[in-house]
């Protein structure tokens, strides 16, 4: 994400307010992403703020495992195999954490834009979890190092306590006064759309760059025909077994002191408040239906819940109830996402990446070459989670900021000679 300052490029990834969308089958939905937003009457709000989905994830900081990214490379994207983005992953990375750098000195960087650490208050389950787990044999890992099969206290992408979003670790120390005001701007160079998995197909269909015959039957004038929106793929998981806590283990607290809380967490950014619960642990596993040596197929995750509230997605810190959840790792179900007269359609499965799959020329399911670059349409890029031609097993937000990162190389190597 680092840029040059002399290329002119316009990247779309800004906005304030909310977008709402109408899921099409609520019935099969099982997305724990969709779940956490649908707020308002079964409508999905996503936030108009800049950095979106990642100013206000779960902040867990994962990799994926490598054969993800050796796949892609396998599929003709060149460039794109684990090797070549550890580089960039690293180049990201500012982790605090002494103890997980000095074990896997190759696979963390220091200085990095993003600060990666692990939350200061470490949640008493979590502990106890993680302790279980060895006893069954799980090893305790670094899972965005060598080994991902096993489990840890997950690192998280904050600073001092606080969340980091990609906006505040890249955008704002070079934002300039400028751009803040800027209302239309136009690009010399090319223009880059890093809007997100969903806004990216819905800027690329509006602009007449999409299904042919879907574009048409809108009116939309066809600029270039591309399978966009087709190769949608699902964080898919189930809604979890639910675990009562006894008052041993449950965490939660008079009133008066959740107040004393948070007071201290305004003060120190310390205390249960500054952590996620117990949703900070994970184990990655393998099933029996697993297909590769060494790569999870499910992640398991716990989810901190009051039986008092009904809101799953509440805060964390309190809570009688564990909610476990498992997510599907290397699913193969893929979904479609379309325009609607109003708002976009989807399909099922749905949300999460590759919605403008990247694939070489020869790949009918193809939005965006190995450069990222929109087939069919020069001078337009699409660098954001939409150009995942297979989801990663884990987390992603890490793996969209290393395709940001490589992107920014390309477009220097693009433009930079000139
Ligand atoms: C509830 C939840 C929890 C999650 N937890 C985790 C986690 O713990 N760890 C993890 O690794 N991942 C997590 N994720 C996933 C991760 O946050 C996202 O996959 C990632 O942030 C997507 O990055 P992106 O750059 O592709 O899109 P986004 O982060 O969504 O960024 C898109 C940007 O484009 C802007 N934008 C969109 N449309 C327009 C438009 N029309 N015009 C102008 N600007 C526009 C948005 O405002 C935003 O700035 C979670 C996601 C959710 C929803």
């Amino acid at each position: 994400m680092t840029m040059h300052h002399s290329i002119f490029v316009l990247t779309v990834l800004c906005g304030s307010g909310t977008w709402t969308y109408q899921e099409k089958d609520k019935s099969k939905i099982n997305s724990i992403d969709m779940r956490f937003l649908r707020l308002l009457n079964g409508k999905t709000l996503m936030n108009k703020m800049m950095g979106d989905t990642g100013a206000m994830n779960g902040m867990a900081y994962c990799r994926g495992n490598a054969e993800d990214f050796n796949n892609w490379a396998t599929l003709g994207n060149s460039g794109w195999s684990y090797k070549d983005l550890l580089l960039y992953f690293i180049k990201s990375e500012d982790n605090g954490d002494k103890e997980i750098v000095e074990h896997n000195p190759e696979y963390h960087g220091i200085g990095g834009y993003q600060r990666v650490e692990r939350f200061r208050y470490q949640d008493l389950n979590a502990k106890i979890i993680l302790e279980a787990g060895k006893q069954l044999g799980y090893k305790i890992v670094d899972v965005t190092g060598k080994d991902q099969l096993g489990t840890m206290i997950m690192q998280t992408i904050t600073k001092d306590g606080q969340p980091k979003s990609t906006n505040s670790a890249f955008i704002q120390p070079i934002r300039n006064a400028s751009l803040k005001s800027a209302k239309v701007a136009y690009a010399k160079k090319e223009v880059i759309s890093s809007t997100g998995t969903v806004s990216s197909p819905k800027l690329l269909m509006l602009f007449g760059i999409g299904p042919a015959d879907d574009l048409k039957k809108l009116g939309i004038k066809v600029v270039a025909a591309s399978p966009v929106g087709k190769n949608v793929q699902d964080h898919v998981t189930f809604n979890g077994v639910s675990l009562q806590l006894n008052e041993k283990t449950a965490t939660e607290k008079s009133f008066k002191s959740k107040q004393e809380d948070s007071e201290l967490y305004l003060k120190t950014h310390t205390g249960p408040l500054s952590s996620t619960g117990a949703a900070t642990l994970s184990l990655f596993t393998q099933t029996k239906y697993a297909e590769i040596d060494g790569a999870p197929d499910d992640q398991i995750y716990f989810i901190s819940k009051s039986t008092a509230d009904i809101d799953i997605f509440k805060v964390h810190s309190y809570y009688d109830t564990l909610l476990v959840y498992l997510f599907v790792l290397g699913s193969k179900s893929k979904g479609y996402l379309k325009l609607n007269k109003t708002d976009p359609i989807w399909g099922n499965p749905f949300i999460y990446p590759g919605t403008c799959k990247m694939g070489p020329k020869e790949d009918p399911g193809a939005v965006v070459d190995p450069r990222l670059k929109v087939y069919g349409v020069p001078g337009l890029r699409v660098v954001d989670a939409a150009i995942m031609p297979h989801n990663i097993r884990g987390n992603p937000h890490a793996t969209i900021m290393a395709i940001a990162e490589k992107a920014a190389d390309m477009i220097k190597e693009d433009w930079c000679h000139h």
